[in-house]
């Protein structure tokens, strides 16, 4: 095995500063193991983790029945492409299909690839069932958005970080306000647009919400205008939100759902797109692939980390720990200017700091709650998303309620 000899954070640091690309901006913690809802650094200092890898560590960190399955599936087979078939990837295709309810499933590894494969399944059906002129069909996507960093993606993005000094840009994506039924109307009239393109809740933006009956008016707008209603559930799926889907919170069924991250339980990249056959189907052999896409790995860590999700009840537990949560919170709010407010849904949720996005407040509140054992990390500066693994107890909750609130309270003495 290579050698890894490193014994401090800050060589560690300097490391990624020397070797890597500056493409992301870390809080100076240096994690080197993980189990459950705890992470430890190299100095053997432990944390809560309140990111979850963006949710993509639903059930945990190194949950033992998922590492279990990795390693029993790396020992017999990894990858064989698809040139071939193997004897795993059918039977989690089936098992997807049948948890989700759909007739097929196209996987993929990235989130940004299932969003890619969406949207490439979406114009293919929108010129072959819809009958869009060649190169005229147009993508619903809405603002601040998030689905992924490729080219094709940014296009639709509104967040200049995503897209200055990227272009030129992909035509074909129309954008229109969030949470806006008029604009909804308005837009999928166009007979040439093909599919509505959103998250049932904007985790990157900084935990969004919609209002209650906006999925639902999404669904029926799509189906009057003959739209594909495309979902992207990478953040929300997998039990985040208190249910398997944000979605089923409005009892919407997407005709594309793209899910990621929480589907491997963070071990490895799987992502997924489902649908029925009437809109899979568009896709021959040779449009569309990926070297890894469909890998027996992938396969069988999938199977395991939604087996889990459902034998934890990992759903219930996010839909009560993160009434808790919020709960604590506005009692939080109470005591403190700071905050302004808690959203979320189940356990993605956000605190607003009370100060402009180009503060650093957000910044310097999450590196105290690092020295205090707890990480988060800001997104559009004065938003912090706290979104712990599911696993986590109501007395964990507790606990790191106390530890925000003593933090938060210290900040502002
Ligand atoms: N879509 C949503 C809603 C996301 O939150 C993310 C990642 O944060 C992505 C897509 C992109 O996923 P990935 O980073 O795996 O490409």
């Amino acid at each position: 095995m290579v050698e890894t000899t490193i014994t401090s954070s800050r060589e560690a640091i300097a490391l990624e500063d020397n070797y890597g690309a500056h493409n992301y901006h870390p809080l100076p913690v240096v994690l080197s193991k993980g189990e459950g809802v705890f992470l430890w650094d190299l100095e053997g200092k432990r944390y809560f983790d309140f990111l979850s890898a963006y949710s993509a560590v639903n059930q945990g960190h190194c949950h033992p029945r998922i590492i279990q399955a990795l390693i029993t599936q790396a020992k017999e087979l990894t990858l064989t492409s698809r040139a071939f078939y193997n004897d795993k990837l059918g039977v989690a295709e089936k098992f997807v299909c049948e948890t989700f309810g759909y007739q097929k499933a196209l996987f993929m590894n990235s989130g940004a690839e299932a969003n890619e494969t969406a949207i490439k399944l979406a114009r293919k059906w929108g010129y072959t069932k819809k009958g869009i002129p060649d190169n005229k069909a147009v993508i619903v996507a809405a603002r601040q958005n998030f689905h992924g960093r490729t080219t094709t993606i940014i296009s639709a993005s509104t967040d200049p970080s995503s897209t200055k000094g990227f272009g030129p840009f992909m035509p074909g994506f129309e954008v229109i306000d969030y949470n806006a039924i008029p604009a909804l109307e308005k837009a999928l009239a166009n007979p040439n647009v093909c599919a509505l393109w959103i998250e049932p809740i904007q985790g990157e933006a900084g935990v969004f919400i919609p209002d209650e009956g906006y999925l639902k008016a999404a669904e029926k707008i799509c189906k009057q205008n003959h739209v594909l209603l495309m979902m992207d559930e990478i953040q929300t799926g997998i039990a985040r939100t208190g249910k398997m889907l944000a979605s089923d919170h409005e009892n919407v069924r997407p005709d594309l759902l793209i899910l990621g991250k929480a589907l491997s339980g963070g071990v490895l990249p799987v992502s997924l797109v489902l649908a029925d056959d009437e809109i899979m189907l568009v896709i021959k052999p040779g449009e569309h692939g990926s070297t890894f896409g469909g890998n027996p790995l992938a396969a069988a860590v999938c199977m395991e980390s939604l087996q889990v999700v459902r034998d934890e009840k990992l759903a219930d537990n996010a839909e009560r720990l993160g009434m808790v949560f919020r709960k604590r919170m506005n009692a939080l709010i109470e005591k403190t200017k700071l905050i302004q407010l808690v959203r979320g849904k189940g356990l993605l949720n956000a605190i607003v700091i009370n100060d402009t996005p180009e503060s650093d407040t957000a910044w310097n509140l999450c590196l105290d709650f690092a020295k205090r054992g707890l990480l988060a990390k800001p997104t559009h500066g004065n938003i912090i998303r706290l979104a712990p693994p599911l696993v986590i107890t109501e007395e964990q909750i507790h606990e790191c309620c106390d530890l925000i609130e003593t933090s938060v309270l210290a900040y502002q003495a």
